[in-house]
């Protein structure tokens, strides 16, 4: 089995080291003894590295008219990474309570949060005025209303942004494409919601109108949707100068940059992404006559994403006769579809490595499964893998930090995997594993 590490889909200090996988320095036969499996290993320089490099491809391709990078905290978020996000000089984009009581457990700065959410509970709109977040981003006309009273009767004027759906289809998976026409998200240009939700905003004092936003879906590998959807936002941005005079300040191209699970996805860096992307806004603006407003952005994966791994152990191993007479090996680990449900949900593929050794032994079609009652509880289809995979043996998977844990569940009432964090051969536990007593814990006794 290829012993190396390909760099694009594993987090930057993933090392084979005397045979084990080590990750920040630390073994992950180690991490294993210590902490149990299954466990994310969240690589704490690599994360950093990545919120970095956003923020200085923003500054350094938008300059002046750079807005900000907001992470998207429903990728992966915890007080700690709120934290590394704030120092990276990094928002937060939060969509829910949930999300927003982490930043503000964090401390996170409030005028660097964007508050997301196609129905936002009146609740959590209020928290999110009295925390004084820095933007809200409307998405119906309802809601335009609900914002618009809340923080009127605070006494608050609230920044908002407008989330538009520019017709943009991105070629991803359906459940994970967001901006064509038949989606929950957002007003719809082409049908004139759009300039509705505008004119409605208008007419409250309490609501003052910075911008449009537009996320057209993830795990995109090409710029030019992104492109498409810039132009169609800054068409508004036309509009609105000539009905009112006055030239939008902000728009917020979303999130959805792609990264590297296999060794066939070619990863568009957010330097390439951010160069493209500020001459096709400079351009369209001076073409149309305007000043160029600030751009902010909305990464979650492209920066948490390769920044995890995943270990499991292997428990049992079985050889399945197909119908046309060949064989599969399926190898159940400890965890499955309740700490990656990307498989299940969208056929998401990964990739996966014997991690605490090598092996010479010939390579054999293999498929990884979890341990839950379902037939569709599958870690990886098929992979060759090397023959003497034994239970006890260790595997990764790398890229899992994006949506995987953030979707886990307590499938089975499996209990959910720690979050390690790992930097300079020290390793720490940043969410513990959850146990028994905490599924117990909700339930309420009658007696
Ligand atoms: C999910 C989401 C993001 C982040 O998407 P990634 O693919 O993780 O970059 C950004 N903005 C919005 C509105 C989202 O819903």
């Amino acid at each position: 089995m290829k012993s190396e590490l390909n760099s694009k889909i594993w987090s930057n200090s993933a090392r084979r080291d005397n045979g084990a996988i080590t990750i920040g320095g630390c073994s992950v036969i180690e991490l294993a003894e210590q902490f149990g499996t299954p466990a994310f290993i969240i690589d704490e320089a690599d994360f950093k590295a990545r919120a970095k490099q956003w923020k200085s491809g923003l500054d350094r391709y938008f300059a002046t008219n750079a807005g900000t990078a907001y992470y998207a905290a429903k990728a992966f978020i915890s007080r700690d990474v709120a934290r590394w996000v704030a120092e990276a000089g990094l928002g937060l984009d939060v969509c829910t309570g949930g999300e927003l009581a982490v930043a503000i457990a964090a401390e996170f700065p409030p005028q660097h949060i964007e508050m997301h959410g196609n129905n936002k509970s009146e609740r959590e709109i209020s928290e999110a005025i009295d925390y004084r977040v820095g933007v809200i981003v409307l998405d119906s006309l309802q809601e335009i209303d609900r914002v618009a009273r809340i923080a009127h009767a605070k006494g608050v004027v609230q920044r908002v942004l407008i989330r538009l759906t520019t017709g943009v289809e991105a070629h991803t998976h359906e459940s994970i494409k967001t901006a064509h026409e038949d989606v929950k998200f957002g007003f719809s240009m082409a049908s004139g919601a759009a300039w509705d939700a505008v004119l409605s905003v208008s007419k409250h004092e309490s609501l003052q109108l910075i911008g449009f936003h537009a996320h057209i879906g993830s795990q995109i590998f090409a710029t030019d949707a992104f492109e498409t959807s810039a132009e169609r936002l800054i068409s508004m941005v036309v509009k609105y100068k000539n009905e009112f005079g006055t030239e939008i300040t902000d728009l917020n191209l979303g999130g959805g940059y792609g990264i590297a699970y296999t060794e066939s996805d070619e990863p568009i860096t957010p330097e390439f992404a951010l160069e493209r992307l500020s001459t096709v806004v400079n351009e369209s603006c001076k073409k149309n006559g305007i000043s160029s407003p600030k751009i902010s952005f909305e990464p979650g994966r492209a920066i948490v994403g390769p920044s995890m791994t995943t270990i499991y152990e292997v428990g049992t191993t079985k050889e399945v006769r197909l119908e046309d007479g060949s064989t599969r090996w399926y190898i159940s680990v400890d965890g499955g579809m309740s700490d990656n449900i990307r498989p299940g949900l969208y056929d998401a593929e990964y990739s996966i490595t014997l991690a605490n050794r090598v092996s010479s032994a010939d390579l054999r079609r293999s498929r990884i499964v979890g341990k839950h009652c379902e037939t569709g509880d599958i870690v990886i289809k098929d992979v060759q893998l090397p023959s003497d995979i034994v239970p006890g043996d260790l595997l990764a998977v790398p890229a899992t930090g994006a949506y995987g844990r953030s979707m886990a569940s307590n499938y089975n009432h499996m209990v959910r995997p720690p979050v390690i964090s790992v930097l300079n051969k020290e390793a720490r536990i940043m969410v513990r594993r959850e146990t028994y007593a905490d599924l117990l814990a909700l339930e309420i006794d009658d007696d």
